[in-house]
């Protein structure tokens, strides 16, 4: 039987590149899109041409019931959410109400349709269930590197309605028996990255600062450390755990920590350029609480899931900054529209 995937967050990042794993290992995946005509459709139906699409929003609770009942899926991805960390300041009751309820409400209706509940809904299905939660939700953590069991301390509204989503997942999990896991992910890029994450902020502003369309790129805190992997190898990760006998959450990193100086200078580096000569420091970009050091203890995902990354930070960043040199000249020839969509 081909197995059903349901994926939110489908427009973003992670939603394109674990919708084409999950293609490729024979499943029918659905993306739940949100609003009325999302400009960011065409980009995943561009990438992603056999994928269908579902109407839903993590803040409707009717709209996941509807959108669950009318999948089937044997496996929901909740990778939905504001993942802008500074947002969160800005916006705190709105990212709350998406990473925080919005995870429990997708819980409710898979209970719903998955027949945990009395509901008519309930088909008797077993719905498998994966939450994004994330490595902010260690913050200022007391101990480096950080592991499944390392206590919690968010540093944003954000990290803390991402602790909400895992422990409500974990809730469901021990409550109902749910098969329900927190993939604990660090710090994840691509040429797909949003441009206002630090990394493709940088192969952003190398690839224009290189083809003479800018000369100056400001940034924050630059001595933040972080752990950098590939998108494209934490979307196995995501599958793996929800292959297993039993349920559990894993930290998904690469072991290997690097400040933004470094992203910097590997970008720059790669186009014959000093960051030097460029970058300046805008107070404004320093955020209200920082997280200033992030890496991850891989011996859980290693051990039991056999995952390991096989994009290296600087093989990444490289990566990046070709991308974005193509990016930018198509952009600056045809017009923001089809370099929007070109990814
Ligand atoms: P993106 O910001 O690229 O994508 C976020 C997605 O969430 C978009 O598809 C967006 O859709 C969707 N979304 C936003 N609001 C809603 C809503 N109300 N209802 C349904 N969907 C909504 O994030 P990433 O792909 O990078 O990350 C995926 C998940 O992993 C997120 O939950 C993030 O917080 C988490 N994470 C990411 C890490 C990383 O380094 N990338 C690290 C750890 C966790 P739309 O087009 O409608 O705006
Ligand atoms: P985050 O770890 O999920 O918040 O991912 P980001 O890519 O947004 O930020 C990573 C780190 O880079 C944080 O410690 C930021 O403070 C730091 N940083 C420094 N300058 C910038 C900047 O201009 N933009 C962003 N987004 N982050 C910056």
């Amino acid at each position: 039987m081909t197995k059903r995937a349901l994926i939110t967050g489908i427009t973003g990042q992670d939603g394109s590149y674990l919708a084409e794993h999950l293609i490729r290992e024979g499943y029918q995946v659905w993306g739940l899109m949100r609003g009325q005509a999302n400009p960011h459709k065409m980009r995943v139906s561009r990438l992603v041409s056999e994928l269908s699409f579902v109407d839903g929003d993590l803040m409707d609770q009717a709209s996941l019931v509807s959108a669950v009942d009318l999948v089937q899926p044997d496996e929901v991805y909740n990778l939905g959410a504001i993942s802008f960390v500074p947002m969160s300041w800005q916006q705190a009751e709105l990212v709350t109400e998406v990473n925080a309820m919005g995870v429990l409400r997708m819980l409710e209706a898979i209970r719903m349709v998955s027949g945990l509940s009395n509901s008519r809904y309930a088909t008797g299905k077993q719905i498998r269930f994966y939450q994004a939660s994330s490595s902010e939700m260690f913050g200022k953590a007391a101990e480096t590197p950080q592991r499944e069991s390392t206590v919690f301390h968010p540093r944003s509204p954000y990290g803390v309605a991402k602790a909400y989503g895992h422990f409500i997942t974990r809730n469901y999990r021990e409550s109902f028996g749910m098969y329900a896991v927190g993939g604990i992910l660090f710090n994840h890029e691509s040429p797909r990255r949003g441009s206002e994450f630090v990394t493709r902020k940088i192969s952003l502003g190398v690839a224009r600062i290189k083809l003479g369309l800018q000369d100056k790129l400001a940034l924050g805190n630059i001595d933040a450390l972080r752990d950098w992997g590939f998108a494209g190898d934490y979307v196995r990760a995501m599958h793996l755990m929800l292959q297993q006998d039993r349920p559990g959450d894993y930290v998904v990193g690469t072991g290997r920590m690097h400040s933004v100086r470094d992203a910097m200078s590997a970008a720059f580096e790669h186009v014959g350029l000093d960051w030097r000569d460029h970058v300046y420091i805008d107070p404004a970009l320093v955020r209200p609480a920082e997280v200033e050091i992030l890496c991850a203890d891989t011996t859980r995902v290693r051990e039991e899931l056999g995952w390991k990354p096989e994009v290296d930070f600087a093989s990444l960043m490289r990566m990046m900054v070709d991308a974005d040199l193509k990016h930018v000249a198509t952009e600056h020839e045809y017009g923001d529209l089809l370099a929007a969509a070109s990814w």
